[in-house]
């Protein structure tokens, strides 16, 4: 690139790495963090005002070279942010209850206890207490879990993903796993069943249509290489029109009858009745058990509102291949993982707490009247607040359970719509997002939106806070 006059003198302006670093010690900078780290931000602050000053148009024109002061303010700034935390809370103002970018389940007070408890120190995680001997970390989860479930045997590792990579590569590696052409999804990220089913050694064998699998087509693919027959819940989506699909209890059957393992990929881990809250019917765990299928596997945090995990239920014998799998030494589960999955489970004990201790279950069935109520107490804090430049108002809108749960489910909320006299709704949106509790929201026509179904009584403050922080210049 060819360098102009005015870009040699910006250049030659810039403060020396040097001088940086003589008024950083001065300033007591090398105190917040290893000498090292200190001059490589030196040097990478000052290494991005040269890009600027070279990729500048028309000789950089305009451009003011920073002084040394502004430079050094900007490194200690950047020296000041390696002890903010990275991973922080979030306001979920989407209205998105299970939202994969933000941690999908909220954790519920008695797992966060448990957590606390069991990692401050020691624990029993593989020590049998009665026997005085090894014991296994699953063991914890799998009693409750089958208690629960009405499964024979259990089984956790760190997520779905590695619990379907598990099972496959245990059932079906260097066999046939027969799936519908239909339930060849991908949920997003990384995860598509026919690449993990790739790298689990299976081999994919692909049945029916797009829109239609008969039993027919399951039976005329079974042959000696046939290690599984694999159904995927469509977790994500909705085929309508002219379909046709198997059901589990046909598959589970077929199975039987040929002897070859049946698996179901149920995704979302939903052990409550859907249907009872006015919400569309999510096939629960324990009815997938019931069709007679010898493995079932699903997410922690999704509908189920606990932490990261796989879970993975089914027939003691299955289930037994499965854990001695080299690979699940791989994709085990944590102790903190266990603890806070162990007090979830424990509140389905009775299903009233685990509807309102578990807060993706609570906010999925909250009635309007609620939502409501929470959305007037926010509008009436705002203008009490008297923000300047806000246009507040409050209009109906739908909220989704994300996750790979309740796919096409629109759940009446309502929302609080927003708009500034100074700034556009783009720009509110991303300065909601820069406060130490970031807020992240809905756009929609100019209009910024915050779907009081998602947002906690107790965020409400936080809401205002960061309103009345945006009117300040
Ligand atoms: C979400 C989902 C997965 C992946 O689960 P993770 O817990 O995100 O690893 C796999 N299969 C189905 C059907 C899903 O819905």
């Amino acid at each position: 690139m060819q360098m102009d006059d005015r870009q040699k003198e910006l250049l030659r302006q810039l403060p020396k790495i040097d001088e940086i670093i003589l008024l950083l010690e001065q300033k007591k900078v090398f105190e917040r963090a290893p000498r090292e780290i200190v001059v490589n931000t030196c040097r990478s602050a000052v290494g991005e005002l040269r890009e600027a000053i070279l990729k500048s148009k028309k000789g950089g024109k305009g451009f003011v070279a920073p002084s040394l002061d502004q430079v050094a303010e900007a490194v200690t700034r950047k020296v000041e942010n390696l002890h903010r935390p990275s991973l922080r809370r979030v306001v979920n103002a989407t209205g998105i209850v299970l939202h994969t970018n933000l941690g999908r389940a909220p954790l519920c007070e008695e797992a966060l206890h448990r957590v606390m408890d069991v990692s401050r120190g020691y624990s029993n995680l593989e020590y049998d207490l009665e026997k005085g001997k090894r014991g296994l970390r699953y063991d914890h989860v799998s009693k409750i879990l089958c208690d629960l479930t009405g499964a024979e045997d259990a089984l956790v590792v760190n997520n779905n993903a590695a619990a379907v990579l598990l099972v496959l590569n245990t059932l079906a590696a260097g066999k046939e796993a027969v799936i519908s052409r239909g339930e060849l999804i991908e949920i997003g990220g990384e995860f598509r069943i026919p690449e993990v089913m790739e790298k689990s050694g299976a081999i994919l064998r692909e049945v029916g249509t797009t829109n239609r699998t008969h039993l027919s087509d399951y039976e005329k693919a079974i042959g000696e290489k046939t290690g599984l027959l694999l159904k995927v819940h469509t977790s994500n989506f909705l085929i309508m029109g002219f379909t046709e699909e198997v059901q589990l209890p046909e598959l589970a059957a077929l199975g039987r009858k040929r002897g070859i393992p049946v698996m179901s990929d149920l995704g979302s881990g939903c052990l409550i009745e859907t249907e009872k809250f006015g919400l569309k019917k999510e096939p629960t765990v324990q009815e997938t058990l019931k069709t007679g299928v010898d493995v079932v596997t699903f997410s922690g945090d999704k509908l189920l509102g606990g932490p990261q995990a796989g879970i993975i239920l089914g027939r003691r014998e299955t289930l037994e291949r499965v854990k001695k799998n080299p690979l699940n030494r791989a994709l085990r589960i944590d102790k903190m993982t266990l603890a806070a999955l162990e007090a979830t489970m424990r509140l389905y004990l009775h299903e009233g707490e685990a509807l309102t201790g578990i807060r993706g279950l609570r906010v999925l069935t909250e009635p309007l009247e609620e939502v409501e109520r929470r959305a007037k107490k926010l509008l009436r804090l705002l203008k009490k607040a008297k923000i300047e430049g806000l246009t507040l108002s409050l209009k109906k809108g739908n909220s989704m359970a994300g996750g790979g749960s309740l796919p096409t489910q629109e759940i009446p909320s309502v929302l609080l719509s927003l708009r500034s006299s100074k700034l556009s709704a783009n720009a509110v949106e991303q300065r909601l997002r820069q406060f130490d509790t970031p807020i992240i929201a809905r756009i929609a026509e100019e209009e910024v939106l915050f779907d009081l179904r998602t947002i906690d009584t107790e965020e409400l403050d936080i809401i205002r806070h960061a309103l009345e922080g945006l009117a300040r210049p």
